[in-house]
């Protein structure tokens, strides 16, 4: 059999395999606590549940239109916008089965072969998959701990070329959990005017950040109308499963994104829409307590993995990924994520899942609850005090 050429510029995410050896390993009786997979262990609110439930009995049950339910479009640029802070109106918006689509359709449209996308590494997996895919020339953007993990404006403007089309930013940051500072967002926004280039600003995350408020490079002056907000209801409202995300981006965008969406999905399921129009009007509460109880697990994990010999934490500001470096492990990232998967019963990631650079580091997803998570603890600090007696 052959494949097309394209194919094999084609990555993936690792998080799904590592889930099914994980799944595999439990089918012999293995006990394994999951820390592998980025979803919410949260049920989506009941009242969301209840929203869809109606919305099938109302027969919301056919095609809609390929941008969205103009209702729900209308919601999504009056909530983000006033949230954000940015000027948008329904016609901005693109709704999508899930916020990952937004990345593919952003690059198939704005990209030619050979235009230079910009991507933090370590970072999610995807921006550097799909730019190969497209023949675009992914060009990756270091992520230090010794700078927090924030973007390095120096090394920004040594890689901005001509051929600079994209931007890709994620804060906060899925692996690290990383923010921007304001002023790193500052001058991104600089330089983006200045060798005029395009923003993905993936802000998945945005309402999952325990200190400072959020900043959409958006609202910056001259920003709206050269970035795409990507965002989505899988993290926020525990939704990974239903695929509901969403695009705002400028209108002459808005529509080739559109027509991508008719020539791939169609739409996004209808009854979908109408539960995620009652998620952003509805009440909030259930959003708060879950970000009020990643914040309690965040501190157990970094407290319980600063205290395991040969490991140290940066403590995330966002998102619910811990992203400990274990380069005093003496181990790199890819044996030491197998070796605990398979010998410690803990499934977590390596670094370099996410990129070259994130060699050095596991991520670990505190989305699971406080129990599995002292268990993950004290297992993985047994396997790394026994190996290190041996
Ligand atoms: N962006 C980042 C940084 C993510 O971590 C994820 C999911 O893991 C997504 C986007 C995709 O979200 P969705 O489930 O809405 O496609």
């Amino acid at each position: 059999m052959t494949f097309a050429q394209r194919m094999g510029r084609l990555g993936t995410e690792t998080a799904f395999e590592v889930l099914a050896r994980a799944r595999a390993l439990e089918a012999t009786g293995k006990r394994i606590v999951h820390l592998e997979i980025g979803e919410p262990d949260f049920d989506t609110p009941a009242f969301i549940r209840k929203a869809a439930a109606a919305a099938l009995e109302e027969g919301w049950t056919h095609y809609g239109p390929s941008a969205g339910l103009p209702e729900f479009r209308k919601t999504i640029a009056d909530v983000f916008g006033a949230e954000r802070k940015f000027p948008c109106d329904a016609d901005n918006v693109v709704v999508t089965p899930g916020a990952k689509p937004i990345m593919f359709f952003v690059m198939l449209a704005l990209l030619e072969e050979g235009d230079e996308v910009l991507y933090p590494n370590p970072g999610f997996p995807i921006y550097e998959s799909v730019a190969n895919f497209i023949n675009a020339r992914p060009v990756p953007l270091h992520l230090k701990e010794s700078n927090e993990f924030d973007l390095d404006l120096k090394e920004l403007e040594a890689k901005i070329t001509p051929r600079t089309k994209l931007l890709v930013l994620n804060s906060p940051h899925n692996p690290t959990g990383a923010v921007l500072k304001p002023e790193t967002v500052e001058g991104i926004a600089a330089l983006a005017r200045k060798h005029s280039f395009w923003i993905l600003s993936d802000e998945i995350y945005a309402r999952i950040q325990y200190e400072g408020r959020h900043l959409s490079i958006a609202s910056l002056p001259g920003m709206s109308e050269r970035t795409i907000v990507l965002d989505g209801f899988s993290k926020t409202y525990s939704m990974t499963g239903w695929r509901l995300g969403f695009g705002i981006m400028p209108k002459p965008l808005a529509v080739h994104v559109t027509r991508l969406m008719t020539n791939s999905n169609s739409c996004t399921a209808s009854f979908i829409q109408r539960a995620g129009q009652v998620a952003l009007t509805g009440p909030q509460g259930e959003v708060h307590a879950m970000v009020a109880e990643f914040k309690v697990r965040r501190d157990t994990i970094v407290e319980g993995l600063n205290q395991i010999p040969g490991v140290t934490c940066f403590t995330p500001k966002g998102a619910f990924y811990a992203f400990p470096n274990i380069t005093g492990t003496g181990m790199t990232s890819k044996a030491l994520a197998t070796a605990l998967l398979e010998e410690a019963g803990v499934a977590g990631l390596a670094g370099t899942s996410f990129g070259a650079h994130g060699e050095g580091y596991l991520r670990f997803s505190y989305a699971n609850s406080l129990e599995n998570i002292q268990t993950a603890l004290a297992s993985i600090g047994d396997y790394l005090s026994v190996r290190t007696r041996a």
